[in-house]
């Protein structure tokens, strides 16, 4: 039976025009200094769009990861995944800025400062938009405290937290490392010959022509599928797909055992980009 079950990067279905005028005090932004993080953070419209878009594929194939290996998740799979995404995307030694990082923090940050109280999905299975920005930042500090202080100053990272960032992100980093172990799944010289990359497929759209060849020239899809192929053993027959959805998301299809990326999503981030442009 052909599994209905999507796992999401999350509830992006909403109103993208900013700064709509809050009337009465339930029906403000839940912003708990979100959109002062957001404007705090400085970068370019690229790194915004492009952060954003690698961190949704990040984490979708956080999704694909569990379901394909089995892997026991123990918490919330959406933290999880957001943890994964995060360990991948953390700068090596020798790199400096993580602005794709910074990217995805802004745009849940910005999500979150437009999300109003009443609206927030507390049953939601993800963290709230800004815990996931906050936790993003956490886990950056708790990798390295003395390179990303800069990063938890700017988004006002309380020493409460910062006292746990670096357990945090150990049991982040040693966690995945374990349930991702080289004689399992993670032995690049042990991918088998016959295996094939995921087969990615770009559908025609109608209304998202720009997105889809902006998709195409970021190279995003073949990036992720070359970093699976190259380091994990996941069965043949994968596939990812762009396409117009009718809604702002990104999934992944255990059943069908798709990876889709929606026009709509990086029509959204490239319309908070223009905003984030014109706000400066
Ligand atoms: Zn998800």
């Amino acid at each position: 039976m052909m599994m209905k079950k999507w796992l999401t990067i999350g509830a992006l279905a909403l109103s993208l025009s900013l700064g709509s005028a809050a009337t009465r005090a339930d029906d403000a932004p839940a912003d708990g200094g979100a959109g002062a993080n957001a404007d705090r953070i400085d970068i370019d419209a690229d790194s915004f769009v492009e952060g954003s878009l690698y961190f949704v594929v990040y984490h979708e194939l956080g999704h694909a990861m569990v379901s394909e290996f089995n892997l026991a998740v123990v918490g919330r799979e959406e933290d999880a995944v957001d943890g994964l995404a995060t360990k991948l995307m953390t700068p090596d030694e020798d790199e400096t800025t993580p602005d794709y990082l910074l990217g995805a923090m802004k745009s849940w940050f910005l999500f979150g400062s437009m999300t109003k109280v009443n609206d927030i999905a507390w049953w939601d299975e993800h963290g709230t938009d800004s815990q996931r920005a906050f936790r993003i930042a956490c886990l950056l500090y708790g990798a390295d405290a003395k390179k990303f202080t800069d990063i938890a100053d700017t988004v006002k990272l309380p020493e409460e937290r910062r006292a746990r960032c670096e357990h945090e992100s150990q049991m982040n980093s040693t966690s995945w490392d374990t349930l991702l172990d080289e004689d399992s799944y993670g032995d690049e010289d042990k991918v088998a010959e016959d295996s094939e990359k995921p087969e990615i497929t770009y559908e025609e759209t109608s209304k998202f022509p720009d997105q889809e060849a902006y998709l195409k020239k970021l190279g995003l899809l073949e990036d992720i599928a070359t970093f699976m192929h190259d380091n994990y053993k996941f069965k043949n027959g994968i596939k990812f797909t762009a396409k117009e959805c009718g809604q702002i998301n990104a999934f992944w299809s255990p059943g069908e055992r798709t990876l889709t990326v929606c026009y709509e999503i990086v029509n959204a981030y490239q319309t908070l980009a223009k905003n984030i442009d014109t706000e400066e």
